[in-house]
């Protein structure tokens, strides 16, 4: 079966063909987190999202490279900075770790590029981008000395996001908020600078001040994927105006189609509302982990519901993730042993082999609840199957290496969940140091501060090896 999306553009689902079929390589372009402090699970739903995509599409024997960027600069980080009394990069430096950290836990792929939006090449890319947007007609300086996109001026605009902008149609000059527009759906390409944003500033031919969000990831993505890309993603509170915004700008400049498929999750829910930082019903990952649930068990309870059904989190969802994987995890004990018995000697010739369903199911707009049941229904029957001494080694090996090649995609198997946090591995090392230097007071302490967050550091001859200790999540 081909590979089809839903494409947020035609609101239809499609058949994937990338710009280049023959190269088999993939432009993919994933919005990444605002670092004004920690991303809390749904932000992780998105990512995991774009985590199962990229996956399947390597399976698939595409070549992906994923640009996911960081946005350091915008209005929240500028106030979280400035009420932390610290410099904008080292309020935002943590939020980064953190986030990576995260990732980590959750076994998310790394992105080829993270670029961030502060960096001098990108900023002045922006300014290039603005300027050609300026010269064409597109955007305009205001009085409040912004720069702003003239959205009458674009007739895609609305295109993506299905909105009737005839409704905001304006002629004069509309006064909103504190800026002064044409239009009242005209965003902010530069936002000249003020008060409040201290020395948070770039020089532009503009005046001092800094970009506006939805810039930013265009001029990131034009910068490291070209005028041209194959997938966008995000969640679906970016679809307006965000990614409408990024459509306007990047084809403004170029004349050219900016993406070929925008790719768009529901969003992780808490008793039927979004989960929202403003909201204040939210989960991070240590939150999680802190309840004694794994990397892991959080990865498959955000993983199992096709990315365009609203997903609600509960603890009980948590436990019947635990749940699932013990279930995988017993099965794939049963299949080594019979596999490792070498046995010829029984009957299978009903023995049930595996198929292709589980990764049609994903060609088909990424349905990984379809997956997992043909995954179960699978365990099932092949359960029975050993129970009644139907199983040799021959089909267990095979569905041995089904699981190792439907894992690239899936990423949930047991022995990889060992994954040591940054904090024990850093505390290991700098009592690695200790020890070569002869320390042994503090050499204890760092084990005992090891020791305090779950894990057990022992010394062996190829060097210290973490384990987890007892009581540890
Ligand atoms: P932000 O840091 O707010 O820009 O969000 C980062 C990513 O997380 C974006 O792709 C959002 O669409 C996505 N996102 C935010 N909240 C949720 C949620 N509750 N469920 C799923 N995705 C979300
Ligand atoms: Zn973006």
């Amino acid at each position: 079966m081909a590979l089809r999306f839903f494409n947020t553009y035609s609101r239809e689902i499609e058949e994937f063909e990338p710009r280049d079929p023959t190269a088999r390589s993939i432009r993919m372009y994933t919005c990444g987190p605002t670092v004004y402090s920690r991303a809390h699970i749904g932000n992780f739903r998105a990512y995991i999202f774009e985590d199962l995509l990229q996956r399947h599409l390597e399976l698939r024997g595409y070549k992906v490279h994923r640009v996911m960027n960081i946005t350091d600069v915008e209005d929240k980080t500028i106030r979280g900075a400035r009420e932390a009394g610290i410099p904008l990069q080292k309020f935002t430096e943590q939020f980064k770790d953190a986030f990576f950290e995260d990732a980590h836990m959750l076994r998310i792929k790394r992105a080829d590029d993270y670029p961030a939006a502060t960096d001098q090449r990108y900023i002045a890319r922006m300014i290039e981008m603005i300027s050609a947007l300026i010269s064409k007609g597109l955007a305009y300086q205001a009085d409040d000395k912004s720069v702003y996109f003239r959205i009458n001026k674009f007739p895609d605009y609305g295109k993506l996001a299905h909105f009737d902008l005839t409704q905001l149609q304006s002629t004069g000059r509309v006064k909103h908020d504190e800026y002064d527009k044409e239009h009242i759906g005209d965003f902010a390409l530069w936002k000249a600078w003020d008060e409040a944003d201290g020395d948070v500033k770039w020089d532009s031919p503009w005046g001092p001040g800094r970009p506006g969000w939805h810039i930013e990831c265009s001029a990131m993505s034009m910068a490291l994927l070209g005028d041209q890309i194959d997938i966008h993603c995000g969640g679906v509170d970016n679809i307006f105006p965000h990614h409408e915004a990024e459509i306007a700008q990047s084809e403004g400049v170029t004349g050219k189609k900016f993406v070929r498929y925008w790719l768009h999750c529901a969003h992780l829910l808490v008793d039927g509302q979004k989960m929202a930082k403003s909201l204040g019903n939210f989960y991070t990952v240590p939150d999680v982990l802190a309840k004694s649930y794994t990397g892991r068990e959080l990865r498959y309870a955000l993983l199992r519901v096709h990315y365009r059904v609203p997903l609600n989190f509960t603890w009980e969802g948590m436990n019947e993730a635990r749940e699932s994987l013990a279930r995988i995890d017993d099965w794939l004990a049963r299949l080594r042993q019979i596999a490792k018995s070498g046995n010829v000697q029984r009957s299978t010739a009903n023995a049930q082999r595996p198929t292709t369903a589980f990764e049609d199911a994903l060609d088909d707009d990424l349905n990984i609840s379809a997956a997992l049941g043909f995954l179960f229904e699978s365990i099932r029957e092949t359960n029975r199957a050993m129970d009644q001494n139907k199983m040799d080694a021959a089909p267990a090996s095979e569905w041995l290496d089904w699981w190792k090649r439907i894992n690239t995609v899936l990423d949930l198997e047991a022995e990889a969940d060992v994954v040591v946090p940054h904090e024990v591995a850093q505390l290991a090392e700098e009592r690695e140091n200790a020890r070569r230097e002869k320390n042994w007071k503090r050499s204890d302490e760092l084990r005992d501060r090891i020791s305090a967050l779950g894990w057990e550091v022992r010394d062996t001859k190829d060097g210290p090896k973490l384990t987890r200790g007892a009581g540890s999540a």
